[in-house]
């Protein structure tokens, strides 16, 4: 019989880290649903598969997440705490309507144009109205 496995649990193996359900669960829905969840949306959606989750697993497996550089963390202008596992560089919209984390494209080399500075980190978080609450 075929084990079918999926593309989170596939990384996080390739990146040398211990495979558990919470684990792959966890990565599977930040990846898969590109909307920078916070820990407790991803708690509210895995809870019903998963009864024996909590949301302090989830917040280990997050935190864990990104000591490993899968996921990057992001604070909304509200002060949420999201989590992102597109690492390629990129900026991110928060809607102050709906309160949704946008990704949009942002040529990295504009906000390295200062010679003065090295750049070791560069977040860019834009907020306003997004296309679906205008
Ligand atoms: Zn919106
Ligand atoms: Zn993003």
């Amino acid at each position: 019989m075929m084990v079918k496995t999926n593309e989170a649990e596939r990384i996080l193996r390739e990146s040398g880290i211990r495979i558990t359900k919470p684990r792959v669960d966890v990565y599977d829905y930040i990846i898969s649903k590109k909307s920078h969840p916070t820990c407790e949306e991803i708690y509210d959606n895995l809870k019903g598969s998963n009864p024996s989750l909590s949301l302090a697993t989830i917040y280990n497996v997050t935190d864990r997440l990104v000591d490993e550089n899968l996921l990057i963390r992001i604070t909304a202008p509200n002060g949420e705490r999201r989590f992102d596992g597109t690492l390629d560089f990129h900026g991110h919209f928060y809607c102050e309507s709906c309160g949704m984390v946008f990704d949009y494209v942002i040529k990295k080399h504009h906000l390295e144009s200062d010679s003065r500075f090295i750049y070791n980190n560069i977040d860019v978080m834009a907020s306003g109205i997004c296309p679906n609450c205008q």
